[in-house]
């Protein structure tokens, strides 16, 4: 992989903004103009905890109070990685707005009301970790890659531990197994204990907000401490043992990269894992899958696309309908289950749902209106 198919087009940075190492670019800055009219301060939340949270601003860390943007829907609570507008002063201190969100990870619950836990907001990209120390289970990897996407971010995947392969060639072999499941998507391979691909993966998240996901084992907390360094990771980490919510400046589950970027490590995300228990679609519909390999366009919808093989099986009969429903079925509970993301999100996911029903209706009449 070259590091400029990682490059990112995020909007520019505001740079001389003394937030700009924790993401503030021109786009935050416009938006934020009419709260910068009434005084207020921008600032990035770094932690939140129960009522209050901690936020990063010009001034730097200031602990402010959620009490006036705690609404009744859990998706809008205020999360690490959310810009707020907080008032100057004040004891408390309050939080009067938080800035749209760009994106979203929320944490599905076990109810069936889709009430989930937000975990973080505004983040860039999603970096999956796959352990290369077994197997690779493109399955498994597809499952990651549905919740980075439905959540608003861009995935890229690492493969983790490449110097217990050892063998490059064998290296760039699941590299290229692993681009073959995620069109799009870029994929690395890393050692952390060596370095080797550090400074590539450095580059790639670089340009904006950066959450680790992957199972448990994967390597996530080797790669933030590369990523991070040691000594922050430490402090981290000895923050996380002591629990007696002690206020520190150091308390913090976004830091700053050395090399830019931030990185979101929230102990909730690094259980994401969670995901893992579901039933993959892909895996009980692998006929289907393997149908839609055929099909001209990589991402057909098995719509009205020309060229779709899956429509073609259906019409010769070796395909049943009744099948292909319970997969489109599946696929949609599932995107609920890893989306749970934000309000805004869940509505363009219905609209894109709506779109695409219309067009496999279209589609069913246009093809009854042939046969007739
Ligand atoms: P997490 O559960 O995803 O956070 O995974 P960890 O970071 O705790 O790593 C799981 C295990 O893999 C640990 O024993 C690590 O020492 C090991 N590990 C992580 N990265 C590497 C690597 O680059 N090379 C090797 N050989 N082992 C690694
Ligand atoms: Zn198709």
């Amino acid at each position: 992989m070259s590091s400029s198919s990682l490059s990112s087009s995020l909007p520019s940075p505001a740079s001389s903004h003394p937030l700009a190492p924790y993401g503030w670019d021109a786009s935050w800055e416009s938006e934020f103009t009419p709260y910068a009219e009434q005084g207020l301060l921008a600032g990035r939340v770094v932690r939140v905890d129960r009522g209050q949270c901690d936020v990063v601003t010009a001034d730097g860390v200031l602990r402010a109070d959620t009490a006036f943007v705690t609404p009744h829907d859990p998706l809008r609570v205020v999360c690490t990685g959310d810009w707020v507008a907080v008032e100057p002063a004040g004891d408390p201190r309050y939080v009067r707005d938080c800035l749209p969100r760009r994106s979203a990870f929320v944490r599905s619950t076990s109810s069936k009301r889709s009430e989930g836990q937000i975990l973080a907001a505004n983040v860039d990209h999603a970096v999956v970790a796959v352990s290369l120390a077994a197997e690779l289970d493109l399955a498994r990897v597809e499952r990651f890659l549905a919740l980075a996407w439905e959540s608003g971010a861009r995935p890229l995947v690492v493969l983790t531990k490449a110097d217990l392969v050892g063998d490059p060639v064998t290296v760039s072999h699941l590299v290229e197994d692993v681009e073959g499941a995620a069109p799009g998507v870029p994929v690395c391979a890393v050692s952390a204990l060596g370095g080797d691909g550090l400074d590539v993966l450095g580059a790639a998240v670089a340009g904006g907000t950066s959450v680790l996901l992957g199972q448990s084992g994967a390597g996530k907390s080797t790669l933030a401490n590369a990523l991070v360094g040691e000594d922050v990771m430490r402090v981290h980490a000895t923050r996380d043992v002591d629990g007696k919510g002690r206020h520190t400046t150091t308390t913090r589950n976004l830091l700053v990269l050395p090399g830019g970027g931030v990185l979101i490590d929230t102990p909730g995300l690094r259980g994401v894992g969670l995901w893992d228990a579901e039933a993959g679609v892909g895996q009980v519909f692998a006929e289907i899958e393997e149908l839609a390999r055929e099909c001209r366009f990589h991402d057909c919808a098995h719509g009205t696309e020309p060229g779709c093989a899956v429509l073609a099986a259906l019409d010769d009969g070796r395909l049943a309908q009744r099948r292909l429903d319970s997969y489109r079925k599946l696929q949609r509970e599932n995107q609920w289950i890893v989306a749970k993301t934000d309000a805004r999100v869940r509505a363009e996911l219905r609209r894109d749902w709506k779109r695409k029903g219309a067009q496999g209706r279209a589609a069913m009449e246009l093809k009854r209106g042939r046969r007739g």
